[in-house]
C-alpha cells in the first residue's frame, strides 16, 4: 500500500532530512530533528502528508487517495497517545496546527492554520486543563481568523469585496476593541474581551462568507489540509515561484502537528533565531522572541520583538529584556540545540521555537536564507573552522550573490553631507535610491514605466512580493530583523530597512519624527548596511572589495580549485588596472577600434577617417603612417599595466562605414585634408555604404582588400611589445584576426605578420619578440572547418555574440522586436545572447574545439563574447575544455567563482556512484550477510 503519511515525534520519525521531495523541506527537517539519533530534539509530535497527495489532489479533481483517511487516523491516534490528549475531546482536547511546506522554503507564501480542534465544546476542556481562560479564547479567536482567511476565503478563491479580506475585517474589529479600551498591545485584551470577540468574529464570518465557521474538529482538519494544497496555487505562491523559478509541478506537503503554546502567560514565549547572523554572516547566535505570543506574531511585526541575547540587540530593541536574562535555563538549552543543529547540518540554520510554560519546543529548522555578504563570510569562515570543505564553501555562494558584493552603496561623502531623516534596522545591505510609493501595485506600475521606486510600508505581507521585487529597496516602519520584509529582502539580496520607528506611514505620505513630510513620488535614499534613511537622491558608488577579507578568502579558495583562467575584455589602461585588481589574468579581447570612440578620440578618429576616405594606396599609407603612432601608444600603455600577462588584440573589426562622419563641417575638414571638394568626399563616404554591414566589408575582409591596414596594426602591436622588452619590461601580445571563415584568410594575413615581425625585430635590434597568432571563431563555417583553421591559428577565441547571431540568423541589433515574444511563449528558454545556447551554438563550440585540437593539440581556446561573464555559460566553457573565459572587468570575480564551481561540479559528478555501482555494492553486502547467517 502506498504510504502517504509520515509520523514524527517521541524520539522517532518515519522520514528524514533527505526526503525533501516527498515530505517538503519543513516535514523532512521536522523528521530529522525529531528522529535523528544525534538530534532527537523536543519536537511536538505530528505527521506529514506527502507532496504526492498534493499531486494526486490536483490530478483528480481535488480529491484524495482513498487510503489517506485511514493513514491520517492512525497517525493522529499515535500523536494523541504521545500527548495524552484526544482530538475533539470535550474534557482533554488535542489541538493541532496544519502547516504547509514545499520542497524549497517559500517564506510566508503559503498558509498555515493554528489551534485546529477548538470549538465551543472543546474550549471548555482547554480552559479547565490550562486554568487560563484568556489564553483559550485568544487561541480560539486566532483559529477563527486564520481559518476564515485561509480555508474559507483564499482556498475558495474568493476575491474579497472592496479589496478588504476577512482577516483584515476581523483584525479591524480587534483593533477597535483595543482602541475603545485604550489598550496598546494585544496582550492587554482580557479573557472577557476575547470571549466577546469570538462571538462577534463568528457572526462576522457567517455574514461575510455566507456560511458558518465549522465547529466539527474533523471538518476543520480536512478543511485545513485542502486549503494548504490550494494555497500552492494561490496568487502569492505562484508569483513567488515565477521569481524564484520553482517548478509548479513540485506541490506542497502538509504537516499536521500538535500545538504547543507560547501564549500561555509570562513563562511562555515564541521566537525565531539563526545560528549565525544572516545579515552580516558574523558567527554568533542571533534571534528575536516575544513573551506570551503565538506563531506568526514575531514574523508579522505586530509587536517589536525582543533580542534573545545581548549580541542580538539593536536600536529598536535595546530597552527590551533578552531571553538569556529572563529565561536563562531555556536559553542555554536553546543555544545548545542550535549548536548541535549547525554542526549536524553543517550550515547556518533558521530556527523556530516556542516555550510553553517553561518547556522548550523546536518547531522548525531549515537552511537559513542569507544575503551575498553573509553568504561569502559564512562560507569562508565555516571552511576555516573545518566545518565544510573547500569545495562546499565554493558551492555555498551563488554567483549572483557575489554580484551583491559588487553592488553600489551610498556615496560616503554624500552621506556625510546630508543628515539622515530616520534610522531603522539594517535588514538588507547596500545602497539604493528611488521615488517613494506606498503599495505593491504602485511599485509594479511605476517600475513598469521605468521609474526607480522604494516601497514604503508599515510592514509587508506575502501579498506584496511582486512590488517588493520591482523596488530598488524596501522600507518598513514596523517589524524586526526576522520580519517578512527582512526575510524576503535577504533572500533576494535587496537593500532593505525595517522597523524604522522614526517614520509614520500614511496612505500617500510618510511623516518623520521631526515632522518632515515626504509625499508619494519624492526621492529618498537608503543605506541598508546602517539602516539610515535620507531625503533626496544621494549618489551611489562602488564598494571597496579590497578590504573585504571574506571576499578575498573566497577568491583564494576558488583560484586554488578552478582550472580555467579568467581574463577580461578591456581596451584602456584604466579598465585593465581595475580588472587586474578583480583578478583578471590577462585580456581576452582588446578592441583596436575603441580608440576611435569617446574621450581623446578626436585626432585618431580624424586620421582613421582620412585613411578610410583615401582613394589610392599611397594616400592611405600616409594616413596610416600618422595613425600608427596612436595605435602603438595605446597598446603599449595597456600592455605596460598587464606586465607580461597576455593580451589578445583584435585587428580592426567594424565596417568602415561606421566611421564616416555625418556632419558637413567634419566632412569639409576631411575634404580639405585630402585636397578634394566636399561633393567628392561625400561620394567616397557614400560608396562605403552597405545594405547589411554586419555581414559586409568588415574584419579580416578589410585586411584582405587593404593589407596595409592590417600591416599598420601588426607593426604597432609588435613595436609596442618590442619597445617594452627593450625597456626591461614584459609584454605578451596575441594578434587576433576577426570575422574569419576560411583558413586561407588566416594564411594571407599570416604572411603580413611574418614580414612585419622580421622588420620590427631588425629595427629594434631584437632577436625575438614573443607573440601568438590566432583567430576569432565567430562564423559557423570557421567552427566547422576548425581543424583547418587550427593549422594556421595558435589560438581560438570564440566570439559568441556573432556566433549566436549567425547561428540563429537573429540580428543582434533587432531582436528587441521579437525576442520578448519568443521568451514569453517559451519558444526559447532564455535569451541566447545572455546565456550560451548550449544545444545549438554550444555544439559548434564543442566541435570547433575538438576539431581544432585534433590538428593542434596544444591549441589555446577561450571565449570573448558577453557570455564570458554569465555563470552558466562559464560552466559550459569549463566542460568543453576551454583554457580561459574573458568578460567585462566587473564580472571577473563572478567568472572566477563560476569557473571554480564548474571544477567542483565535475569532481562531484565523477565521484557520484552510478546506479549500477550502488546496486553492485548492495548485492555484495547481501551476499556477505547471507554467508554470515549460514555460519551461525
Ligand atoms: P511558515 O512556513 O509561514 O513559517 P509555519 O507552518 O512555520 O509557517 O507556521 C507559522 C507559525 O506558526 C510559525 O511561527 C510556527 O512556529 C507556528 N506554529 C506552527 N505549528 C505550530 C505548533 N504546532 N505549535 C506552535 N506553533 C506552531
Ligand atoms: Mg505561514
Ligand atoms: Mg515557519
Amino acid at each position: 500500500m502506498a504510504k502517504y503519511v509520515y509520523f514524527f515525534g517521541g524520539g522517532k520519525a518515519d522520514g528524514n532530512e533527505s526526503m525533501k521531495n516527498l515530505l517538503g523541506g519543513k516535514g523532512a527537517n521536522l523528521a530529522e530533528m525529531a528522529g535523528h539519533k544525534d538530534l532527537q530534539l523536543p519536537v511536538p509530535p505530528g505527521f506529514t502528508v506527502t507532496t504526492e497527495v498534493c499531486t494526486f489532489y490536483y490530478n483528480n479533481k481535488k480529491t484524495y487517495p482513498k487510503e489517506l483517511k485511514k493513514q491520517v487516523e492512525e497517525a493522529l491516534a499515535r500523536v494523541e497517545k504521545l500527548m495524552g490528549k484526544k482530538f475533539g475531546d470535550a474534557a482533554n482536547p488535542l489541538l493541532i496546527s496544519v502547516r504547509s511546506g514545499a520542497r524549497r522554503s517559500m517564506p510566508g507564501m503559503m498558509d498555515t492554520v493554528l489551534n485546529v480542534g477548538l470549538n465551543d465544546v472543546t474550549i471548555q476542556g482547554l480552559i479547565a486543563k490550562s486554568g487560563n481562560a484568556r489564553f483559550a479564547y485568544d487561541a480560539y479567536r486566532r483559529l477563527i481568523m486564520m481559518y476564515a482567511d485561509v480555508v474559507m476565503e483564499k482556498a475558495e478563491g474568493i476575491e474579497p469585496k472592496g479589496g478588504k479580506g476577512i482577516r483584515k475585517q476581523l483584525d479591524e474589529m480587534l483593533e477597535q476593541v483595543k482602541h475603545q479600551k485604550g489598550y496598546k498591545n494585544d496582550t492587554e485584551l482580557t479573557a472577557g474581551d476575547l470571549k466577546q470577540l469570538v462571538v462577534e468574529f463568528k457572526r462576522k464570518v457567517l455574514d461575510a462568507m455566507g456560511k458558518p465557521f465549522p465547529e466539527d474538529p474533523q471538518a476543520q482538519l480536512w478543511g485545513g489540509l485542502g486549503a494548504v494544497f490550494m494555497s500552492w496555487n494561490g496568487k502569492r505562491a505562484v508569483d513567488y515561484r515565477r521569481i524564484e523559478r520553482i517548478p509548479d509541478e513540485w506541490g506542497t506537503a502538509v504537516n499536521v502537528q500538535s500545538m504547543v503554546f507560547g501564549n500561555l502567560g509570562d513563562s511562555s514565549a515564541t521566537g525565531v533565531a539563526f545560528t549565525r547572523n544572516p545579515g552580516s554572516g558574523e558567527n554568533y547566535f542571533y534571534g528575536e522572541y516575544l513573551v506570551n505570543a503565538q506563531g506568526e506574531d514575531v514574523v508579522a511585526g505586530i509587536r517589536t520583538p525582543a533580542p534573545i541575547n545581548d549580541k542580538s540587540t539593536n536600536d529598536q530593541s535595546r530597552h527590551l529584556p533578552t531571553l538569556a536574562s529572563i529565561m536563562p535555563e531555556n536559553y542555554k538549552k536553546l543555544d545548545e540545540f542550535q549548536k548541535r543543529l549547525e554542526k549536524h547540518y553543517k550550515d547556518m540554520q533558521d530556527i523556530e521555537f516556542t516555550i510553553e510554560e517553561g518547556i522548550l519546543y523546536m518547531l522548525q529548522c531549515r537552511v537559513g536564507k542569507r544575503n551575498g555578504v553573509a553568504a561569502v563570510r559564512m562560507a569562508t569562515e565555516m571552511y576555516k573552522e573545518k566545518l565544510i570543505s573547500a569545495e562546499t564553501a565554493i558551492m555555498r555562494v551563488g554567483p549572483n550573490q557575489l554580484v551583491e558584493l559588487l553592488l553600489p552603496m551610498l556615496d560616503p561623502a554624500a552621506e556625510k553631507a546630508n543628515s539622515p531623516i530616520a534610522k531603522g534596522l539594517p535588514a538588507g545591505p547596500g545602497g539604493a535610491r528611488g521615488r517613494v510609493v506606498f503599495t505593491s501595485e504602485d511599485a509594479v506600475a511605476w517600475a513598469a514605466r521605468g521609474e526607480k521606486v522604494i516601497l514604503v510600508r508599515e510592514e509587508t505581507s506575502p501579498e506584496d512580493v511582486d512590488g517588493m521585487h520591482k523596488s530598488q529597496a524596501i522600507l518598513t516602519s514596523k517589524g524586526g530583523m526576522t520580519s517578512h520584509a527582512a526575510l524576503v529582502a535577504r533572500g533576494w539580496g535587496k537593500c532593505c530597512v525595517v522597523g524604522c520607528a522614526d517614520i509614520e506611514v500614511g496612505r500617500r505620505s510618510v511623516k518623520t519624527r521631526s515632522g518632515l513630510v515626504i509625499n508619494e513620488g519624492e526621492w529618498i535614499s537608503i543605506n541598508g548596511t546602517t539602516g539610515l534613511v535620507y531625503k533626496g537622491s544621494l549618489a551611489l558608488v562602488d564598494v571597496d572589495l579590497e578590504h573585504n577579507a571574506s571576499y578575498r578568502d573566497l577568491m583564494a579558495i576558488c583560484d586554488k580549485i578552478r582550472v580555467m583562467k579568467v581574463r577580461t575584455n578591456a581596451d584602456t589602461p584604466k579598465d585593465t588596472a581595475k580588472a587586474v585588481q578583480f583578478g583578471a589574468e590577462g585580456i581576452g579581447l582588446f578592441r583596436t577600434e575603441h580608440m576611435f570612440y569617446g574621450e581623446g578620440s578626436d585626432k585618431p578618429l580624424f586620421l582613421l577617417r582620412k585613411m578610410i576616405m583615401s582613394k589610392t594606396v599611397e594616400e592611405r599609407k600616409v594616413a596610416l603612417e600618422e595613425l600608427s603612432a596612436f595605435v602603438k601608444k595605446d597598446i603599449k600603455a595597456t600592455m605596460e599595466v598587464l606586465n607580461g600577462l597576455p593580451v589578445t588584440i583584435r585587428l580592426l573589426d567594424p565596417p568602415l562605414h561606421e566611421f564616416v562622419p555625418h556632419h558637413d563641417e567634419k566632412m569639409a575638414a576631411l575634404a580639405a585634408e585630402l585636397h578634394v571638394d566636399l561633393a567628392e568626399a561625400k561620394k567616397r563616404g557614400e560608396s562605403l555604404h552597405e545594405t547589411n554591414p554586419m555581414l559586409g566589408h568588415r574584419g579580416v575582409r578589410l585586411g584582405i582588400t587593404y593589407p596595409e591596414v592590417s600591416e599598420m596594426q601588426i607593426r604597432a602591436i609588435l613595436e609596442a611589445a618590442g619597445e617594452l622588452i627593450k625597456e626591461g619590461k614584459k609584454a605578451y601580445p596575441e594578434i587576433m584576426i576577426p570575422v574569419t571563415c576560411a583558413v586561407t584568410e588566416l594564411a594571407h594575413q599570416k604572411k603580413l605578420v611574418d614580414k612585419v615581425y622580421t622588420e620590427v625585430c631588425q629595427k629594434l635590434g631584437l632577436s625575438k619578440i614573443p607573440f601568438m597568432y590566432g583567430t576569432m571563431i565567430e562564423i559557423p563555417r570557421a567552427a566547422l572547418t576548425a581543424d583547418k583553421m587550427a593549422a594556421a591559428a595558435e589560438f581560438f577565441s570564440f566570439g559568441t555574440n556573432d556566433l549566436t547571431q549567425m547561428s540563429f540568423g537573429f540580428s543582434r541589433d533587432d531582436i528587441g522586436s521579437f525576442l520578448p515574444d519568443y521568451l514569453y511563449n517559451k519558444i526559447l528558454p532564455a535569451d541566447p545572447f545572455q546565456t550560451i545556447d548550449q544545444d545549438g551554438v554550444g555544439q559548434l563550440i564543442r566541435m570547433g574545439i575538438e576539431r581544432g585540437r585534433s590538428a593542434r593539440p596544444n591549441l589555446k581556446v577561450g571565449i570573448c563574447g558577453e557570455h564570458g561573464g554569465d555563470p552558466d555559460s562559464v560552466k559550459f566553457c569549463h566542460r568543453v575544455g576551454m583554457n580561459y573565459v574573458s568578460c567585462s572587468p566587473f564580472r571577473v570575480p563572478i567568472a572566477r567563482l563560476a569557473a571554480a564551481q564548474a571544477a567542483v561540479e565535475e569532481k562531484m559528478a565523477a565521484k557520484k556512484p552510478t546506479l549500477k555501482k550502488t546496486a553492485r555494492k548492495f548485492a555484495k553486502k547481501a551476499v556477505k550477510k547471507a554467508a554470515k547467517k549460514k555460519k551461525k
